[in-house]
């Protein structure tokens, strides 16, 4: 009887604030998002400096848009006053709906997912943009798994239309409901897919990344490959992208996929992601990967 109020709660679920756990690449361009489309948000991490690179992306990209007139100055204060960086979960617990998007670890996002569960109020919906690890596995230790489902955006989050929202087997039809308008009112269009493993758009990108890791150990430059794609009309190629996603995210990923999908996406000896990823190099955001950057 409880469940059925919750659950009439949740479908007539209006997000209208909304935290995010994780200020790093995806969590700031998540905050940024919602704040500029009108609905508040508390950007949560735990440590200041990955707060304030958060803030930064959110005021850089502000600043291009008051620079190219598409906003005033006005306009970009009132987005930047509705992000509320924070080092606890104080000011998480007012939220209509949170998005987890920490580091790909399974045991991390398990931590993370349980301790904001436990400070939420009771009808709030609970999402992960976890990449590729199973929805159903991260409900598992989930007292309310019902209000809680996959939300993924892709990177910059800013500039990607799309969002998969992962329906996990407990996920009700009202949780993919309201995830799915927060989606649109952020102003992305939202596919809802099933839970496995990787998803959607990642069952597609990482067996790419794959075909360029063993074109690599067939002894190619990863700079003309990268310039080879440019040349199909992609915007980028696989080096560079992987530097972009971040390549110790890109090696987690990996890492769930061949667990998922052993006969299909079985690790590769000596690739090159797990030879970066153990130097340290973790693309653009640690300043070198397959590229360096200043
Ligand atoms: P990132 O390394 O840039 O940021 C992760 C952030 O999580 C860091 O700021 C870190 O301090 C913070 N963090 C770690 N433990 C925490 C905790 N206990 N509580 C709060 N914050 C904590 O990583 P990212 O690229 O933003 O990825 C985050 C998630 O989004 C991952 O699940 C990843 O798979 C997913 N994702 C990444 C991309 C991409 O292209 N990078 C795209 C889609 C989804």
């Amino acid at each position: 009887k409880k469940k059925a109020k919750v659950a009439a709660k949740t479908a007539n679920k209006k997000v209208e604030s909304a935290a995010v756990l994780g200020a790093g690449i995806m969590g700031g361009g998540i905050a940024y998002q919602s704040a500029s489309k009108g609905i508040p948000v508390v950007m949560k991490d735990i440590n200041t400096a990955a707060l304030d690179l958060g803030m930064n992306e959110a005021i850089k990209i502000l600043n291009k848009g008051v620079q190219l007139g598409k906003l005033t100055a006005d306009k970009m204060a009132k987005v930047v006053a509705s992000i509320t960086p924070s080092l606890d979960y104080s000011a998480v617990q007012h939220a209509d709906l949170v998005v987890e998007a920490v580091v790909e670890n399974p045991k991390v996002k398990d931590t993370v997912l349980q301790e904001v569960e436990g400070v939420i109020s009771e009808d709030a919906i609970l999402t992960s943009n976890t990449s590729t690890i199973s929805i159903d596995l991260l409900a598992k230790n989930l007292k309310r798994p019902e209000q809680f489902c996959g939300m993924h955006f892709f990177n910059p989050v800013h500039k990607m239309p799309l969002v998969e929202v992962i329906r996990g087997e407990k996920t009700t039809d009202e949780t993919v409901a309201a995830t799915v308008a927060y989606a649109s009112a952020m102003g992305k269009s939202a596919v809802v897919v099933k839970d496995c493993p990787g998803f959607y758009v990642n069952r597609v990108l990482f067996p790419y990344f794959r075909g360029f890791s063993l074109l690599l150990k067939d002894g190619a430059d990863f700079r003309q490959i990268d310039k080879v794609m440019a040349g199909f009309g992609w915007p980028m190629g696989p080096a560079y992208l992987l530097d972009v996603v971040g390549i110790d995210t890109a090696y987690h990923c990996v890492d769930v996929l061949a667990a998922g999908f052993p006969d299909r996406m079985s690790a590769i000896e000596g690739d090159a992601v797990e030879v970066l990823f153990k130097a340290d190099k973790y693309g653009q955001k640690s300043g070198s990967g397959f590229y360096t950057y200043e």
